[in-house]
């Protein structure tokens, strides 16, 4: 058993607790008592209407696990941009995500434990990606 030594725990919520992530913490909240929706970001030129419903429903999962790492989550392709030939992104079943901030790894470990077997998520250079790709 890990336990967290008293010096740990006041280190990592000083990291947390910027101004700059009180206000988006803010923000966020604010965002949704007004509006009620998601707070899912989406780059410029981004579009997620054509997105299939296996990829649209989990938009909420990313979003809530980033979103618990204060961090924002941000779409920046669906099927725009250059992919392989291949790729899912031209099936309409694939996102990929900006890499977040900080607690990469945990965010990416989160996600693929949530979205289970029928999901690739893989971490690229700036971003990550999310299929759905489900095993037979
Ligand atoms: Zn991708």
């Amino acid at each position: 058993m890990v336990q967290a030594t008293p010096e740990r725990i006041p280190e990592k919520q000083k990291k947390h607790l910027t101004t700059p992530t009180i206000l988006r913490i803010l923000f966020y909240w604010l965002h949704r008592k007004l509006t009620g929706k998601t707070t899912m970001l989406l780059k410029l030129g981004v579009d997620i209407s054509k997105l299939h419903r296996p990829i649209r429903k989990i938009l909420n999962h990313i979003e809530n696990i980033y979103q618990q790492h204060n961090e924002e989550p941000v779409i920046t392709s669906t099927y725009e941009g250059t992919h392989s030939p291949s790729s899912l992104h031209y099936c309409h079943d694939a996102v990929d995500v900006r890499n977040p901030t900080t607690n990469r790894d945990e965010i990416y470990k989160e996600l693929e434990q949530k979205l289970g077997k029928d999901y690739d998520v893989v971490q690229e250079r700036r971003h990550i990606h999310i299929e759905y790709d489900p095993k037979g």
